[in-house]
């Protein structure tokens, strides 16, 4: 009944405790709290809405299968019945189906199927008790228990709709009964309780069956935020926080059919300035503590969401910049390197220099028309072994020739 919900994401504000709260809670009032009721709804209604409508057909044709009892057993009521039936219930209770494919809200979902399944066969049922002219029919008041079987466990109309009209529906019944069948009191009685024992079954069916699929939605729901929460976690660095070498590969897939337009793509590496000497003489944990700060220090320095930081492996990151020239990316290297040397990170090894710094290579599409990502990436290696050769705590290639980079990157836009 929940319906295939596996492939419907999960907003990301969900907290996996609020379903525990959920679960545990298990409110006897069958309902969640808002946002839950409203995933729940989210991702159940459409199914619900497909179910009823194939199942309203099913009873809107077994109703008028009654033609036949009513063809044989009273034929005085045949015409009547026939009118009541094909001319007026057929065409409003498809109507009422119709308006189920515009998927409407589950309150007006549910007061539909009420209506149509419920009121509205109930009703055309006293009409035809009140016109059996004192003859009875038992078929017809007994086809009331069918009615509301029909909404428990056919339609499974959630049960806070389906209890007032069970109530109006046993009212409906004893009302029409001793109004319209001149039954004694002894029979009258009984029939009563039997409609009645058949109403309190069904609620309590309802009842059950509705606690029961709230439950297993919140289960599947839990199974679903575990799911996505390990899936988050295999694409997140533990240490850093950052992407991971797998979320680098899907990054780059997702890029790869722009990559190959000039000027359109860039990656910076970094590669933290003797970091072996850094744990040589800090030792691995306060190594660990510089690395999250060195992270955090270059993901601040991204402009917005387009541009994305890994962790490339060891002391390394790369960050990825879709739609940036060379130039640009060159810039923000620049004040990615500026940034890390001003945290002033003390370098505890005498033979490095007194602060942590880091060396960049950058390379994009300007380096060789239509590269692959991976060819990108082995260039901006090469520009990084460049920067480390020249001395490290630098940027390569060099911002100073900004404006020749930034010429060629024109000239080529242009070509
Ligand atoms: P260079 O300036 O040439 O880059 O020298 P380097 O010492 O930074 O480079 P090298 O490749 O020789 O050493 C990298 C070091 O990074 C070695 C390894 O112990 C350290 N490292 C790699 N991953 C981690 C980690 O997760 N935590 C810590 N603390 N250290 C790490
Ligand atoms: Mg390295
Ligand atoms: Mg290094």
């Amino acid at each position: 009944m929940a319906g295939n919900t596996d492939d419907i994401s999960l907003p990301e504000s969900l907290d996996p405790k609020a379903i525990d709260a959920a679960i545990a809670e298990r409110s006897w009032l069958l309902r969640f709290p808002p946002q839950l009721e409203a995933m729940f709804e989210r991702d159940t209604g459409p199914q619900r809405c497909h179910e009823l409508i194939v199942r309203a057909y099913i009873g809107i044709i077994v109703y008028n299968l009654f033609a036949i009892a009513d063809l044989w057993a009273a034929p005085h009521l045949f015409m009547t019945a026939f009118w009541v039936r094909v001319v007026f219930f057929t065409p409003v209770s498809l109507a009422l189906t119709a308006s189920l494919y515009l998927s409407p809200p589950a309150f007006l979902r549910e007061s539909i199927m009420c209506l149509g399944g419920g009121a509205l066969a109930i009703g055309t049922i006293i009409y035809l008790m009140a016109a059996s002219g004192g003859s009875p029919q038992p078929s017809l008041h007994e086809s009331m228990i069918l009615v509301v079987l029909f909404l428990t466990v056919v339609q499974r109309v959630r049960f806070w709709y389906l209890l007032p009209v069970c109530l109006a529906c046993l009212l409906a019944h004893s009302l029409a009964l001793a109004e319209f069948y001149a039954y004694p009191v002894g029979p009258q009685v009984a029939t009563n309780m039997v409609f009645g024992a058949g109403v309190i079954f069904s609620l309590v069916a309802s009842y059950t069956m509705e606690r029961d699929l709230r439950l297993h939605y919140l289960l599947s729901l839990r199974d679903r935020a575990l799911n996505s929460e390990l899936d988050r976690m295999s694409r997140r660095d533990m240490l850093t926080g950052l992407g991971n070498r797998r979320a680098l590969e899907e990054t780059l897939a997702d890029c790869e059919p722009s990559i190959g337009q000039p000027d359109d793509f860039s990656v910076v590496l970094i590669d933290i300035d003797h970091f072996k000497m850094f744990n040589d003489t800090a030792g691995h944990q306060a190594g660990d503590l510089c690395l999250k700060r060195v992270a955090g220090i270059v993901q601040a320095e991204l402009r917005g969401q387009a541009d994305l930081v890994f962790r490339f492996g060891g002391e390394e990151f790369i960050v990825v910049l879709p739609k940036t020239t060379l130039s640009k990316a060159i810039e923000i290297a620049e004040r990615m390197r500026c940034a890390i040397e001003a945290a002033a990170i003390p370098h505890p090894a005498p033979a490095a220099a007194p602060v942590v710094t880091a060396s960049f290579g950058i390379a994009g599409t300007r380096l060789g028309h239509r590269l692959g990502a991976v060819e990108i990436i082995a260039n901006a290696d090469s520009a990084l072994y460049a920067a480390k050769r020249s001395g490290r705590n630098q940027v390569w290639p060099r911002p100073a020739s900004l404006d020749t980079i930034a010429t060629m990157d024109r000239a080529l836009r242009k070509a």
